[in-house]
């Protein structure tokens, strides 16, 4: 490889030679240490010759390590001033850059494509912090197979994906990812690894499709519906948010009762076996 992007030095001669300073407005915190772009491009990539599809490349500090990890790597930036930039300062013949807002991309239509090719696919990404949830819901809401997303966020919004009951962090995001994925933790990644420095500390995470389908997958929708109404009120009672969701008391306090929830526990208190049969009851008795 040519010499890194990822440090402080090579990044500030790239932004001098194309003027091309960070945007706040974009979440444009770049990585500059080679050390941390190496670890999350070889656990981005994985073992088994997938192509990796990058979300946010900015001037190219990770993308050019998935390029040697890589047999095919496509970037999807929203920012015009990057994509020139990334032709030039990267070399690589596995490297195709497109210019669009990521959640305006078809994911479907792309993921297509790469399976008819008998091509897999791992998504990758220092992704910009405020539209992390968005992004990651729509990858988890693809249709077609993905082998696995390796990201970095916001150390606050990855504890909550990974929170456990009775913790102050678990909440809807957690269950219904919980329910999806198996999350496993790459690395903290502190503050100063990155330019401009952000104020606050971030994670890796790499989320990997469960197998399993305990609800049936035209059923998951409503199941997602009745986690997050069960959390609307994070200081009720489940049977509180339950009723007003089903808009009848004794409906909810009926199926409570068969899932064998107490009615005078909240929803932080529960685990996603408890979610799903609760769900189950529900549908039995619809
Ligand atoms: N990957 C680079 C790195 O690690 O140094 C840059 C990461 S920076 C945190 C996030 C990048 O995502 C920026 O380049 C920003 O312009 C880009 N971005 C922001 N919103 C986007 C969107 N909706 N679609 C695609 N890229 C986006």
């Amino acid at each position: 490889m040519e010499q890194p992007i990822a440090t402080k030095k090579r990044t500030r001669e790239i932004q001098e030679k194309y003027q091309a300073q960070t945007k706040k407005s974009f979440g444009q915190n770049f990585i500059v240490e080679p050390g941390v772009v190496d670890k999350i491009a070889k656990a981005a990539c994985g073992n088994e010759g997938a192509s990796v599809i990058e979300i946010g490349p900015g001037i190219g500090a990770l993308t050019q390590y998935l390029c040697e990890y890589a047999p095919e790597v496509v970037a999807y930036e929203i920012d015009p001033r990057f994509p020139p930039i990334l032709e030039k300062e990267i070399d690589s013949d596995h490297l195709k850059v497109i210019l669009q807002d990521f959640l305006e991309t078809d994911v479907d239509k792309v993921l297509e494509d790469f399976e008819k090719q008998n091509k897999k696919v791992r998504f990758a990404g220092n992704l910009p912090y405020y539209i992390t949830t968005p992004i990651l819901f729509k990858l988890f809401e693809a249709t077609h197979p993905v082998d696995a997303i390796t990201v970095m966020m916001q150390k606050e919004v990855a504890d909550r994906f990974t929170a456990r009951p009775s913790s102050k962090e678990y909440n809807a995001l957690s269950v219904i990812t919980q329910y999806r994925t198996d999350i496993k933790k790459i690395m903290d990644v502190n503050r100063n690894v990155f330019w401009p420095s952000p104020n606050v500390g971030s994670s890796v995470l790499q989320f990997t499709f469960k197998n399993d389908h305990p609800i049936p997958v035209e059923q998951e929708k409503e199941f997602f519906e009745l986690v997050k109404a069960c959390f609307t009120q994070r200081r009720k009672t489940i049977y509180n948010n339950l009723q007003e969701y089903m808009k009848d008391k004794e409906a909810a306090s009926a199926i409570l009762e068969k899932a064998g929830i107490p009615l005078n526990a909240r929803a932080q208190q529960l685990e996603l076996s408890d979610f799903i049969r609760l769900f189950e009851v529900m549908k039995d008795e619809d």
